[in-house]
């Protein structure tokens, strides 16, 4: 009999191929199937091997993304075929890469699956910034949020999460937000969170093409606007961010000594 396939969903980073897990490496080497996300660098797909069959699932060129039923099916039958199949995902699987969702259809279907971790773009975007994302005086935590409601859902609570941020000195990443940054951003002030709170945006955040720029809550949208910032983006919003322009100094004194 033939020997069952397997699945890994693994995590492929923010971008830059040196912030995969060793772990995402060897099994990307050991794929003979990979489907993969749009956000996925090219370079780490290099790293499969040349035999392997690559299924690009993403939305490029503006085409409509691969339905997701159609890559659990795809997955599925894979797998049954006996092949080693690598789910490639932008960040780490199990933060808003839909990975939930395909562990349980693949554990519905009796399919052996494993996750490998990736660093999450929201992490690696404050850290290019040289600020954390937790501070023992400016943030006792964080929220990682999706700005993109799935379709006729409301969507995440902003005007609750305002109250709980600033109360509870919570740093908020929203993840998809860029789109839908001036109705999170009036929703934050409406429900409380200071205008002058500092704000980050980071575009393609750890690539060669990396660009941000800091603000205010209060000149969220004019800034996006302005800057001509866009998708795939992080906005970070909290007390960590207004301390981005120290970091800069103190970096450019360093490179300049
Ligand atoms: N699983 C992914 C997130 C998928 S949702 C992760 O853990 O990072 C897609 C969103 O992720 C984008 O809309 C954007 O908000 C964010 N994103 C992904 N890659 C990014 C990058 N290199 N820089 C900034 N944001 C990024």
């Amino acid at each position: 009999m033939m020997e069952p396939g397997k699945v890994t969903l693994v995590g492929a980073g923010p971008g830059d191929p040196e912030l995969l897990t060793l772990k995402a490496l060897k099994a990307i080497r050991a794929a003979t199937v990979l489907l993969v996300d749009d956000l996925v660098n090219p370079e780490i797909v290099a790293f499969a091997p040349p035999t392997a069959r690559v299924i690009h699932v993403g939305k490029r060129g503006g085409c409509k993304s691969t339905p997701q039923a159609f890559i659990e099916r795809l997955m599925v039958m894979a797998a049954r075929e006996g092949e080693n199949v690598v789910r490639l995902k932008g960040g780490d699987p199990f933060i808003f890469g839909r990975g939930g969702e395909e562990v349980e259809h693949l554990r519905r279907s009796g399919i052996h699956v494993d996750v490998v971790n990736g660093i999450t773009s929201g992490l690696a975007a404050v850290t290019s910034l040289g600020v954390p994302l937790t501070h023992r005086e400016h943030a006792h935590g964080v929220v990682f949020v999706t700005g993109h409601a799935h379709p006729g859902a409301a969507g995440p609570d902003w005007r609750a999460l305002a109250g709980t941020a600033r109360d509870a000195k919570l740093t908020l990443v929203v993840y998809m937000g860029v789109s839908g940054a001036t109705r999170i951003q009036d929703e934050l002030l409406a429900g409380g969170l200071p205008a002058v709170t500092p704000v980050a945006v980071v575009q393609r955040a750890s690539l060669p093409d990396q660009r941000h720029a800091v603000t205010t809550l209060g000149r969220l949208t004019e800034t996006i606007e302005r800057e001509g910032l866009g998708s795939p983006a992080v906005i970070v919003i909290g007390d960590v961010i207004g301390a981005v322009a120290v970091a800069a100094q103190a970096e450019a004194k360093f490179r300049a000594a």
